[in-house]
C-alpha cells in the first residue's frame, strides 16, 4: 500500500474512534475522503423498513423520493460489493491491474449481513481508480457501517431511557387501573410530553365509530380524513406531507382506536414515528386490557385499588338506603370527600405513589366510620359516603374526625413520609329529594370547602324544609 492509502486509513480510524453525532460523522467523513480523492459529492443513506423509503443521514433523515438510481443501487448492492457507474460488481479474490473510469460509486452499509444503507461517492469528471482503491473502499464501508450502527443505537438509547422509564411507569399504573377515563388522559399527556410540536389526539372506536376521547375537541377535518384510510393491516399512515400521522390501536386484528399526531411545524421525524409506534402498541395493550377488565368487573362490587364499594355498587346501595330511610323516617347524610391537591402528588412522586396515597386515604376513611356507614370510591380521588341514621350535626363530627385522621396519617413514599389533606361536603336528605339531588348538594358543599381553603368540612345550607 502506498503512503497515501495508509494516511487515509489512519485518518479514518482517528475519526471513527471519536464519540460522534451523525452530523459530525458525515462532516468528518467528507473531510477524510476529500484528503484522499477529489469528490463532487458524498452521501450517507439508510433504508427505513417501516416506510420502505431511503432516508438521508447527511440531510436530517429526510426521505429520498425521486432518485431511481439510488433505489435501484440499493437493490443491486444486496448481492454485490459495489455499484460503479450504475453497474453492480463483486470484488475479485485478488487485486488485479485494472483501472476504472468512475463517476459514481455506491457501497453497502451492512448490519448483521443485511444491507441497511448506502454510501455514495460522486467523482469529479470521470476519475480513474484501480482495484486497490476498491479494496480500500470496502474496508472504509465496513468501518463506517459499524460506526453508524453505533451512533444510531447510542442516540436512540439516550432519548429512549426516559421514554422507557415512563412506559414502565404507565404499565405499572395500569395494573391497578381499569377506568379508561383515567387511563386515556394519562396516555395523552405522556404522548404530548414526548412528541414535541405536535398535537396529539386519541380516538376510541365505540359502536363502530371513532370517538375523540383526548383532548376535548378536534376541528381539523384532515384528522378525520386520515381516520377513514385506516385498515387493520396498516402499521401507520402519514398524510399531508407527513404532517399528520395516524397510528391505529388494534386488538386481535380489529381496530379499536387510533392515535393521531398532527404537526404544528415540520413533518413527523423518524424518532417521533418510532415513539408513536411503540406508544401505540403499549396503549393498545393497556386499553384492551382495560376493556376486558371492565367487562369482567361489570359484576364486581368493590373497587380494585381501594377495596371500597365501587361507583356502581354505591348507586345500588344509595337507592336501597333512600327507600329504607323514607319508609322508616330515619335521617340520612351524604358525604363527598376529595383529596386536596392530589394532582401535585402524582406530578411529584409519580402515579404509582399516587395510588399508594389513594389506598391509604381509603383505609383511613374506612377505619373511622361505623359498620353501618357505606363508603365508596366515587371516581379518581373522590370518595362518597352514606351515613344512615345520622343527622347533620353528628355527620359533621364524623367528618371532622376523618379529616383530622387523614391529616395526621404519615404515608410512606420514596423512603420518607408525606401527608395529604381532604375536603368534605355534607348534606342531609330531605323528605322530597332523590339520592342524586342529595349528592348534588353534598358536592356543592365540597366545592365550598375547596373554595374556602381546603382541609375542611362544609355543610350544605340550602336544605329544603
Ligand atoms: P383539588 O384540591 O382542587 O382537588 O386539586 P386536585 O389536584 O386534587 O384536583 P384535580 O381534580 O385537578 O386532580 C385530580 C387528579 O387525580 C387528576 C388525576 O390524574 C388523579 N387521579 C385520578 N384517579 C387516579 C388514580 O386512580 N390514581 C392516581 N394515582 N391518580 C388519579
Ligand atoms: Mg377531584
Ligand atoms: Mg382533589
Amino acid at each position: 500500500m502506498e503512503n497515501k492509502e495508509l494516511h487515509f486509513l489512519a485518518k479514518l480510524s482517528d475519526l471513527l474512534n471519536k464519540d460522534l453525532t451523525i452530523d459530525e460523522l458525515t462532516d468528518g467523513l467528507r473531510t477524510v475522503l476529500n484528503s484522499y480523492v477529489i469528490l463532487k459529492d458524498f452521501g450517507l443513506f439508510v433504508f427505513d423498513g417501516t416506510t420502505s423509503t431511503i432516508r438521508s443521514c447527511t440531510d436530517n433523515w429526510s426521505v429520498i423520493e425521486d432518485n431511481d438510481t439510488l433505489y435501484s443501487a440499493f437493490e443491486d448492492i444486496k448481492e454485490h460489493d459495489f455499484v460503479i457507474n450504475s453497474k453492480a460488481y463483486k470484488l475479485p479474490p485478488v487485486i488485479g491491474e485494472i483501472n476504472f473510469n468512475i463517476t459514481s460509486l455506491m457501497m453497502p452499509i451492512i448490519k448483521e449481513e443485511k444491507t441497511f444503507g448506502l454510501i455514495e461517492l460522486l467523482f469529479e469528471n470521470n476519475a480513474s481508480v484501480n482495484m486497490e482503491f476498491l479494496f480500500l473502499m470496502k474496508i472504509f464501508a465496513s468501518q463506517v457501517s459499524l460506526k453508524l450502527q453505533n451512533i444510531v443505537l447510542n442516540e436512540q438509547s439516550k432519548i429512549n431511557v426516559e421514554f422507557h422509564d415512563s412506559m414502565k411507569n404507565i404499565a405499572k399504573i395500569i395494573e391497578t387501573q381499569y377506568e379508561l377515563n383515567y387511563i386515556v388522559p394519562l396516555i395523552g399527556e405522556m404522548l404530548d410530553r414526548f412528541i414535541s410540536d405536535h398535537l396529539i389526539y386519541v380516538f376510541l372506536k365505540q359502536e363502530g365509530e371513532f370517538k375523540l376521547v383526548w383532548p376535548k375537541a378536534c376541528k381539523d377535518e384532515r384528522v378525520y380524513e386520515a381516520l377513514k384510510q385506516l385498515t387493520p393491516e396498516t402499521a401507520y399512515i402519514l398524510t399531508n406531507e407527513d404532517k399528520i400521522g395516524a397510528f391505529p390501536l388494534t386488538s386481535e386484528g380489529e381496530i379499536t382506536g387510533c392515535i393521531i399526531a398532527r404537526s404544528t411545524l415540520d413533518k413527523l421525524s423518524k424518532r417521533d414515528i418510532s415513539y408513536l409506534e411503540q406508544l401505540t402498541r403499549q396503549s393498545a395493550i393497556t386499553i384492551n386490557r382495560a376493556n376486558t377488565y371492565s367487562k369482567v368487573l361489570q359484576y364486581a362490587t368493590l373497587d380494585a385499588l381501594t377495596n371500597l364499594n365501587n361507583r356502581r355498587q354505591f348507586e345500588v346501595r344509595l337507592k336501597q338506603e333512600i327507600a329504607t330511610t323514607k319508609r322508616q323516617g330515619n335521617p340520612l347524610c351524604a358525604m363527598m370527600i376529595d383529596i386536596d391537591f392530589f394532582k401535585k402528588v402524582n406530578d411529584t412522586y409519580g402515579h404509582a405513589s399516587g395510588d399508594v396515597v389513594l389506598r391509604t386515604v381509603a383505609s383511613v376513611i374506612k377505619e373511622h366510620l361505623r359498620e353501618s356507614d357505606i363508603p365508596s370510591r366515587y371516581g379518581g380521588e373522590e370518595f362518597a359516603v352514606l351515613l344512615p341514621y345520622t343527622h347533620t350535626e353528628e355527620a359533621r363530627i364524623v367528618g371532622e374526625r376523618l379529616r383530622n385522621a387523614v391529616e395526621k396519617t404519615e404515608i410512606p413514599i420514596d423512603k420518607k413520609t408525606i401527608n395529604v389533606t381532604i375536603s368534605m361536603g355534607l348534606a342531609e336528605l330531605n323528605a322530597e329529594e332523590t339520592g342524586e339531588e342529595l349528592f348534588e348538594r353534598a358536592d356543592k358543599a365540597l366545592y365550598e370547602a375547596k373554595e374556602s381553603g381546603r382541609n375542611r368540612v362544609c355543610i350544605d345550607k340550602n336544605a329544603k324544609p
